[in-house]
């Protein structure tokens, strides 16, 4: 993590933008400084700009204008083989051919290290991804989690400064790429390496990151720590892309420091978290998780609550999920743990929705690709 002592950091982005048609900006203005050993995620829809941003870091793609430094060095005086930076790609990139000790081995010849000691990191480096027993295979005999991990051994033998991770699980079923992800995390964790890691799986994002940058349209929406960007999101694309929304439509009324008071359209007035609101008067969206809503049978003494019709309940498993619809006809989604405490519901049931003021944000209606 950031050393507060340390002034310079370790990989900076500066004012960063990228054009390939010399017509539009893919990337806009992209700003990030990176703690060395950080793990970094790059997370947006298809196209926002994730990948371009790793191919001018790696310097496979020029920069159009701003600034990659490096240790306080910017990287375009830096040849793209002498930037020590490691690379993982969905497609593995195994050379077929080659034994998996051969492709282990690849990136330590052509750095012209001593034969023994190869063999000997080669040994380390199967070992550290649990596949002492395939170094003779070649990659058509290993599966898809094995072929992955080969490559992750690959990138990272070196001892690489930097790993670039591009949708490295894209191609693993679900249960594989969990595993992976626990696999990438200890070895982050083992070995220390800095990430910068692309993913459009905003589930994977939170588990593995230290900080998050959340990218649309080649604009940074937000860039924080996963519970700061859950909890706290600073603008509807945030709060839509990161997990589950309840989005009620209303009006800003006031500003009181942190806090916004809302009158929502079917009537109730609330208070939120002030994220990107600023004039009394406009129409907002107030967000809250479906886990920070309460069912209450009584109309609550205070504190936030909403009138709401049950409609239906969904058995999950481990939670339940109710939806509701409050008087304007919103939908509201509610989730509870599998407990005593999950209420049973009639149809058409009459409840109080209730949830914590800081549980809500206040959200600008048009803010969808502008940056925060
Ligand atoms: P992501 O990785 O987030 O899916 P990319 O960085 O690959 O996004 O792409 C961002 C935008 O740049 C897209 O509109 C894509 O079509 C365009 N783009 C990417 N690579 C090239 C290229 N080599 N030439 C022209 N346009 C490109
Ligand atoms: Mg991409």
């Amino acid at each position: 993590m950031a050393d507060p002592a340390n002034a310079l950091p370790f990989l900076q982005f500066k004012g960063v933008k990228k054009t390939y048609d010399q017509k539009t900006l893919v990337v806009v203005d992209f700003n990030l400084d990176v703690a060395k050993g950080e793990f970094i995620t790059l997370l947006g829809p298809s196209g926002s700009g994730k990948t371009t941003c790793l191919m001018m870091l790696a310097g496979f793609e020029d920069v159009t204008s701003g600034e990659i430094l490096i240790n306080g060095r910017p990287v375009n005086s830096i040849a793209p083989y002498k930037r020590n930076i490691g690379m993982v790609f969905q497609q593995y990139a195994l050379f077929p051919h080659m034994t998996i000790r051969e492709n282990l081995a690849y990136p330590l010849n052509i750095r012209k290290l001593p034969k023994e000691q190869v063999n000997a990191k080669v040994d380390e480096y199967l070992a550290l991804v649990e596949l002492q027993a395939f170094g003779n295979r070649y990659p058509g005999q290993l599966s898809g989690g094995q072929r992955q991990r080969v490559a992750l051994a690959r990138a990272l033998i070196f001892a690489p400064d930097i790993v670039l991770m591009d949708e490295p699980l894209g191609a693993l079923d679900k249960k594989l790429r969990e595993q992976m992800q626990y696999e990438i995390k200890r070895l982050h964790e083992q070995l220390g390496f800095t990430v910068i890691y692309v993913t459009h799986d905003q589930t994977e994002a939170l588990t593995m990151s230290d900080r998050i940058a959340v990218f649309n349209a080649g604009i940074v929406q937000q860039c924080a720590a996963p519970d700061e960007l859950y909890e706290r999101p600073a603008n509807l694309f945030v709060a839509d892309f990161i997990g589950e929304s309840n989005k009620l439509p209303g009006t800003l009324q006031a500003i009181d420091g942190n806090t916004a008071t809302c009158q929502l359209a079917e009537g109730s007035t609330v208070h939120a978290q002030i994220a990107n609101v600023q004039q009394a008067g406009a129409p907002i969206t107030v967000s809250v998780r479906p886990e920070k809503i309460a069912i209450a049978m009584q109309q609550p003494a205070d504190g936030n609550h909403a009138p709401a019709d049950f409609i239906t309940r969904l058995y999950v498993g481990e939670y339940i999920r109710y939806h509701f619809a409050l008087r304007d006809g919103t939908e509201v989604v509610v989730k509870t743990l599998n407990d005593s405490n999950a209420p049973q519901l009639s149809a058409k049931q009459a409840v109080w929705l209730t949830w914590d003021a800081l549980d809500s944000q206040a959200l600008d209606r048009g803010e969808a690709s502008r940056a925060p």
